[in-house]
């Protein structure tokens, strides 16, 4: 007998796959489905996790349905999720099934957890007592139950006397649901006084919650001004309503004091979600955010895929940041799909910042999103002064880079037992080794980029791909011994000078490279915190978020860095990052102080900075921003054709130029070979896509990967809408 596949009962599957949609499978009898159940299916020789998907299914032969392997007992995906991986995969140009992939990152969690074996009393009473036996009896005479462990651990008894009970018939086995990852947050365990501006601001947070529906409002504050207690108040009445808050954050180094503090507020901890976690402690987040028995979850853009069962708020901290920008796999943005994550879910976002992004701020005063504004510090604490120091009049001494005022600067504030943060954005000892007698230039052998000398380990590193080699002794060009030499500065070079300059100060180098990873850093942030160190040396992992109490000193190294590197979002991104850094200065309330080192004091960011006008900052870049039809007046995308050769890549992107269609409102420039021309072996060419606001830009380039061959051989492609990166 032959079957047709209309009489089974097909259903579509996203599965995570490149695949353009949702592939059909026959459900078995006495299976039950419904769109957003996970399920487990056949893929070629593989058994995958995939979630049953809405609308009808393509046709397939019957002899190539293959059935469903088994419905996961796990609350199904719900529709505004399921609405939310389309919109991301029409809009990224990304196939759907690598975004749900992103949902289905927790294999074990799609079945309940095991239930936990516990003890509880019965009417028994044991032979003979001891001290220790009539302890664990007081405790367990309530008729709560315990585990073996915990119960014993509690009466301060061994294991034995514990068995040895439960051997006598005094305990009886039952079975315990799983223990809570996090204890329940209360809205009102400690909610504090606010400041006359803070209160109009948490009202206004607060009235969006509670009216609910989609709106965004952005939090517009200074570094130290209390934004996140305010945002508190909005995830307390986002509590108080029965729903579960998302709060994302940047940084997971950030995260650790993060937790405490919203401890602090309502006596429980967030669940965190990064990709430091074990994979154990994710599943278990990931099935009870589910279930809802995590009531808010702290984490990193990925936690925006986690099936939240009933989400009311979204809260993005440092929404500027550039680490929201996913660029691997599927581009996004993740303080973007946040704000189109509520808009599906028709529940509030707040956005946060010192320094809010240019998009953010345009929204703002078209009226899109509401805006409130915190301008003061809270309590005593006042904003640093902040100045430049012209490095064109006062240079640093012969081989350093620090200037005399800066030095200076240092020089008294540790001698007042205060500390103070030298900045500098770049890892490592030095970005370029040369041999001084051949010219010879340390390149990585995969990338166009030179090796970065990182002194403490001893290597030459690529920053770009990881490549590694050892720091030779001799050029391996010219074979001249003991004539390399390092140029420019790194940290570590600073922290070099810095101990030449003050050999008795106790001083902590921060990079994210650091040896010893997450749980290092943590512990130096933490020590720097308690004025365990006089001076700071870091990255931009300094810069941000954190509290540092008895700071009264940042020194930029070189305030120039970020300025000169073809990006349109260059001066927006230093303003931010050195308002962000300057802003570790006087948390409390001591005077403090700023050192921007410059050869272009008068530059607009230098000056803006300098003056603490970021209101005419931000009017004139809004207004180059507009004038030049850039983001946010103008749309772009990015797209990267790599190849194993030049040749194959250059081809394919001139392939896809001559196949865009011709429209008067999207204007396609490139191929040009990428300011990184070669990654991981890999050579780039970058065609960008400027369109006007309202164009449709991914039908563009949709039509244009279209008509355009095929990507043959090592050819791939990469669309980047909305880019951060134009390297
Ligand atoms: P921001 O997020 O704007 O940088 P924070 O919320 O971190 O500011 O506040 C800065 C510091 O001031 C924190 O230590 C915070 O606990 C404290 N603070 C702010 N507002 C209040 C308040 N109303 N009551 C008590 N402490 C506050
Ligand atoms: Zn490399």
């Amino acid at each position: 007998m032959t079957t047709d596949s209309r009489d089974l009962k097909t259903v579509p599957v996203l599965v995570p796959m490149p695949a353009e949609t949702a592939y059909s499978y026959s459900v078995p009898e006495g299976m039950t489905v419904e769109p957003g159940s996970i399920v487990r299916v056949p893929l070629g020789p593989r058994q995958v996790a995939g979630i049953v998907w809405d609308g009808p299914c393509g046709p397939v032969e019957a002899r190539k349905l293959r059935p469903i392997a088994e419905a996961f007992d796990c609350p199904p995906v719900k529709p505004e999720m399921r609405r939310f991986v389309d919109w991301i995969a029409e809009y990224t140009l990304s196939p759907p099934g690598m975004v749900a992939r992103m949902l289905l990152r927790a294999p074990t969690a799609f079945e309940p957890e095991p239930l936990i074996e516990g003890l509880q009393r019965t009417q028994d009473l044991p032979d003979r007592m001891t001290a220790a036996r009539s302890r664990v009896l007081e405790l367990t005479g309530d008729g709560l139950a315990w585990t073996r462990s915990g119960l014993a651990h509690a009466a301060g008894v061994s294991l034995s006397v514990v068995d040895g009970l439960k051997n006598q018939g005094v305990f009886e086995t039952v079975m315990l649901p799983p223990r809570p990852v996090v204890a329940r947050p209360d809205p009102a365990y400690a909610a504090p006084a606010f400041t006359a501006d803070q209160a109009s601001a948490a009202a206004h947070l607060r009235t969006q919650v509670e009216k609910g529906g989609f709106g965004v409002t952005l939090i517009d504050g200074v570094t130290g001004s209390g934004k996140t207690e305010v945002y508190f108040e909005a995830v307390a009445a986002a509590l108080e309503k029965g729903r579960q808050v998302l709060i994302l954050l940047p940084e997971i180094a950030l995260t650790h004091a993060f937790l405490e503090r919203f401890q602090e507020r309502f006596g429980a901890k967030p669940a965190e979600w990064h990709s430091e976690l074990a994979p154990r402690t994710r599943e278990r987040v990931w099935r009870q955010v589910a279930e809802g028995r995590v009531r808010v979850v702290a984490g990193a853009r990925s936690a925006l895929f986690l099936p939240f069962r009933e989400l009311g708020l979204i809260v993005v901290d440092e929404e500027h940041d550039p680490a929201y920008k996913q660029e691997d796999r599927v581009f996004y943005n993740a303080r973007d799909m946040a704000v189109v994550r509520a808009h599906l879910g028709g529940f509030p976002t707040v956005l946060a910042s010192a320094t809010p992004s240019l998009e953010s701020r345009v929204n703002a005063l078209k009226g899109r999103y509401s805006r409130v504004v915190l301008p003061d510090r809270f309590a005593e604490a006042a904003l640093p002064e902040l100045k430049s120091v012209d490095l064109r009049r006062a240079p640093p001494g012969r081989g350093g880079f620090l200037s005399p005022a800066l030095i200076e600067a240092v020089q008294e504030t540790v001698s007042k037992g205060e500390q103070a943060l030298l900045f500098l954005n770049r890892r490592g000892y030095a970005p370029l080794t040369l041999c001084r007698v051949c010219g010879h230039r340390f390149q990585c052998p995969d990338c166009s980029s030179w090796l970065v000398e990182h002194r403490f380990r001893g290597q030459l590193m690529c920053h770009q791909c990881g490549h590694a080699e050892r720091r030779p002794e001799a050029c391996p060009e010219c074979g001249t011994l003991d004539h390399l030499v390092a140029c420019g500065p790194g940290v570590e070079r600073i922290a070099e000078e810095t101990l030449q300059h003050f050999p008795d100060a106790r001083t902590i180098v921060l990079s994210s490279d650091m040896m010893g990873g997450v749980k290092r850093l943590r512990l130096e942030l933490e020590a720097i915190a308690k004025g365990e160190a006089d001076i700071v040396i870091g990255t931009q992992l300094v810069a941000k978020g954190h509290n540092f109490p008895n700071m009264t000193l940042v020194g930029v190294v070189d305030a120039d860095l970020g300025l000169a590197n073809g990006d349109p979002r260059a001066a927006e991104r230093t303003f931010q990052l050195l308002s962000q850094v300057t802003g570790r200065a006087g948390r409390t309330g001591k005077k403090s102080l700023g050192l921007l080192q410059t050869y272009q004091p008068d530059h607009p960011v230098m000056r803006a900075i300098v003056s603490g006008d970021s209101e005419a900052f931000y009017e004139r870049e809004t207004a180059e921003r507009e004038r030049a039809g850039l983001p946010p007046f103008g749309r772009l995308a990015g797209i990267i054709v790599s190849a194993a050769t030049r040749g194959e890549a250059e081809g394919h992107a001139r392939a896809l130029r001559r196949a865009a269609p011709a429209t008067a409102k999207i204007e396609v420039l490139g191929p040009a070979e990428a300011p990184l021309a070669l990654i991981g072996g890999r050579h780039r060419f970058r065609l960008l896509i400027q369109a006007s606001r309202g164009a449709p830009i991914q039908d563009f380039i949709r039509a244009m990967v279209r008509a355009a061959p095929r990507p043959r051989g090592s050819v791939r492609i990469q669309i980047d809408i909305d880019p951060q990166s134009f390297l």
